[in-house]
């Protein structure tokens, strides 16, 4: 059973971790850390790990300051931007936490739900999970499209996703599991619960983004759809067997049927149009299926080269300096 104080909290001297991806976040950041503070005043020691994912505004500046100020908020800075999920990853590779709590800079997580997961996580679970309520204040295209995307996602995959978002506390052992998984192209949300493990939910609303913008924009979203399905299914693979089978099932079946009409009413030949349906039909279903090969062949290709994730440029606070 997980305790504050118990004897690994000794050598690390840190219990609870908060890991905060940040891309352009300046604006947010002071009533982000005060809302933390606020919220992680009574639980005992802890960290906040602020990756800085290649900010183009003065979120670095403003972070090393917040560091100077208080040595437990905690500075990894990445070389350019990877993006949130490699930012996530950098986080969760230098945290230290026995717990782990991943949350969003922009305060669409509030941080006064903290006390409620270490309350769970205190009760043995594993992970906990934010479960988002209610969306009203995203926009209902948004809604619709991750609603059917999720909807479909956990039809093909091989493990189902629990949630929407990354707002989570997980245990050490979880972290150590996820950082163990060694694919380059990191689909964290299903690499989370890939790795399994007890877990809790409680439910919250998300608040709209008050500062900044989001960082999404929709072919983002649909790239990350396509990450997230190759990563985790090989239907899209495997099922144009299936659709060549039934098609040239009914192919066959048309052929004895003309063959029949031929030796029964003999005659003309007509058919152009019939030809041509033909043709366009199985030339637009072997276009797609190169194209779902390609999806597939890209990112082994893209696994192999075996690039680091993310590249630390300099990291503050965790211990012997980078
Ligand atoms: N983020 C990041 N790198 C990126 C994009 C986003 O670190 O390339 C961070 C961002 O600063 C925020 C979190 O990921 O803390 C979620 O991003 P955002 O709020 O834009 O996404 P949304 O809430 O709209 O899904
Ligand atoms: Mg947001």
């Amino acid at each position: 059973m997980h305790q504050w104080g118990e004897s690994e909290s000794g050598e690390s001297g840190v219990l609870l971790s908060l890991v905060v991806p940040m891309f352009d976040e300046a604006q947010v950041l002071g009533e982000f850390f005060s809302r933390c503070e606020a919220a992680l005043g009574g639980l005992g020691d802890y960290e906040i790990v602020c990756v800085n994912d290649g900010s183009r505004d003065d979120t670095l500046a403003r972070l090393l300051e917040y560091h100077g100020r208080d040595p437990r908020i905690k500075v990894v800075n990445l070389s350019r931007n990877f993006g949130q999920q490699p930012a996530l990853c950098a986080g969760l590779s230098l945290c230290r936490g026995q717990a782990v709590i991943v949350m969003d800079g922009d305060l669409q997580d509030p941080p006064e739900l903290i006390p409620q997961l270490v309350e769970k996580w205190r009760e043995g679970f594993d992970i906990v999970h934010c479960v988002r309520a209610g969306r009203s204040n995203e926009g209902f295209v948004k809604r619709l499209t991750s609603k059917l995307f999720w909807r479909f996602y956990n039809r093909l995959a091989d493990v189902p996703v629990q949630n929407l978002g990354y707002f989570r506390l997980m245990s050490r052992r979880v972290v150590n599991a996820v950082n163990a998984l060694p694919e380059k192209q990191r689909f964290m949300r299903s690499l989370f619960s890939y790795v399994g493990y007890p877990s809790a939910q409680i439910a919250y609303q998300r608040p709209a983004r008050e500062k900044g913008a989001t960082k999404y924009r929709y072919w983002q979203l649909w790239n990350l759809a396509l990450d997230a399905i190759t990563a985790f299914s090989t239907l899209p693979l495997r099922m144009w067997s299936y659709v060549g089978l039934l098609i040239s099932g009914s192919a066959f079946c048309y052929a004895a049927f003309l063959v029949l009409r031929k030796l029964l009413l003999g005659g003309d030949v007509p058919g152009y149009e019939s030809l041509m349906v033909a043709i366009l039909f199985l030339g637009g279903v072997q276009l797609i299926t190169l194209g779902v090969l390609g999806e597939y062949i890209g990112r082994v290709f893209h696994e192999v080269k075996g690039r680091p994730v993310f590249i630390i440029e300099s990291a503050h606070g965790f211990g012997e300096e980078d």
